[in-house]
């Protein structure tokens, strides 16, 4: 999703005195907090430098140099060493995996499926650097309850084009979105086989997909946002709550409600729920996340119909647009790693499983007007 740029906004006190308000009322543990400082942090001005952005030579060598460093076992992989039937991307790149951690139950982390959606790679990069080298008590408990399944950039080859496609290679030059690219009569991409057949093998308990957005404002108060919480079958939509007898409808609310309330108490982060078109909420049924909910049984490799709930992170700001800001680097890889530590420790603690889905009504969203499906836009009976 891309919202297009939007003119450089200084907020004023009062703005600022008014988003204050609002984390306040939803989250009242953020009035002891720090002040909440300017969230407006993605550069609306200027190219952005895609140099300093992960390369795909760059997170093998970082894989590479974790691999051989971490002291509490990060096991780097090609899903080639895997052994899928397909292995590679289109364009004949090795495709990556790291695990890690000792526990029973899998967790799928995974970001960069959009190309020219950076961070992902840098996020779960750190992300997977402190599961392999911190001791402290949050990180050993993570590392005792799941093994985690690391996908740092599941798109390579439209990585290194800062492209949101990858490029089909049978001759006919197809750009093919591989966030809908897992359905029935689909996987075109060959990243689409890799990855679906090793999710087969993983069966993971929960998974996390880390995208970013064009710039954004939150509505009703136009406060610029920097993170928006996403679920792509929309929660009491047309089709989540006939999943699993509706236990991913609340547990993904759950997730995100306990994100919101972590991640309000960093003032640098202003979050809201991820919709399109203004006041949709998404319910795509080809997104990889989405079909990991519904179960999709391809090509034979799914019988027993294993499924798992499966969220998304939005970072406001977008290579393509021009609009990532190279100010705002730190804080955007920040606000996505913390909201990964705080909703994994939440799930491994059971807070997460605590938490009143319903709150889901009062993270920041448009009114909705209706639900953007595959085929078309269903309004709200
Ligand atoms: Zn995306």
């Amino acid at each position: 999703m891309s919202t297009g740029p939007t003119p450089t906004h200084h907020r004023s006190r009062t703005a600022t005195f008014a988003a204050a308000a609002v984390l306040a009322v939803a989250a009242p543990l953020a009035a002891a907090g720090p002040a909440v400082a300017d969230p407006n942090f993605p550069s609306t001005e200027g190219e952005t430098n895609t140099a300093s952005i992960a390369s795909y030579d760059d997170l093998v060598a970082e894989l590479q140099r974790l691999e051989d460093t971490a002291r509490f076992g990060v096991d780097v992989q090609t899903l080639a060493e895997v052994g899928t039937a397909v292995s590679t991307s289109e364009s004949g790149r090795d495709l990556y995996v790291a695990t890690v951690g000792e526990g029973p139950e899998a967790v799928w982390l995974q970001g960069r499926i959009h190309g020219n959606e950076p961070y992902g790679t840098e996020s779960l990069l750190a992300v997977l650097k402190e599961l392999g080298t911190n001791g402290s008590p949050d990180w050993t408990l993570l590392r005792d309850t799941y093994t985690f399944h690391v996908i740092p950039m599941y798109n390579p080859d439209g990585s290194e084009l800062n492209i949101r496609h990858t490029i089909l290679q049978d001759g006919s030059n197809s750009r093919i979105d591989l966030n809908r690219d897992w359905g029935v009569g689909k996987f075109a991409a060959a990243e689409s086989e890799a990855f679906y057949e090793y999710w087969t093998m993983v069966d993971p308990a929960f998974a996390v997909d880390i995208h970013h957005q064009g710039l954004k404002r939150e509505y009703g108060t136009g406060d610029d946002v920097t993170l928006s919480l996403g679920i792509s079958l929309a929660p009491g939509g047309p089709t989540l709550p006939g999943v699993e007898g509706g236990a991913y409808d609340v547990l993904t609310r759950q997730m995100h409600v306990h994100v919101y309330d972590e991640l309000a108490k960093y003032g640098y982060v202003n979050m809201d729920r991820y919709q399109v078109g203004g006041s949709l909420e998404i319910d795509i049924k080809g997104g990889v996340v989405s079909a990991m909910m519904l179960g999709l049984d391809h090509d034979g490799l799914n019988p027993e119909g294993h499924s798992n709930p499966a969220i998304f992170f939005e970072t406001s700001g977008n290579t393509s647009d021009g609009s990532l800001g190279q100010k705002a680097r730190g804080k955007s890889i920040k606000q996505n790693v913390v909201a990964l530590q705080e909703l994994l420790t939440g799930m491994a603690t059971g807070e997460v499983q605590q938490e009143d889905p319903a709150r889901w009504d009062e993270i920041p969203h448009a009114p909705v007007t209706g639900y953007q499906t595959d085929t078309g836009v269903i309004p709200v009976p």
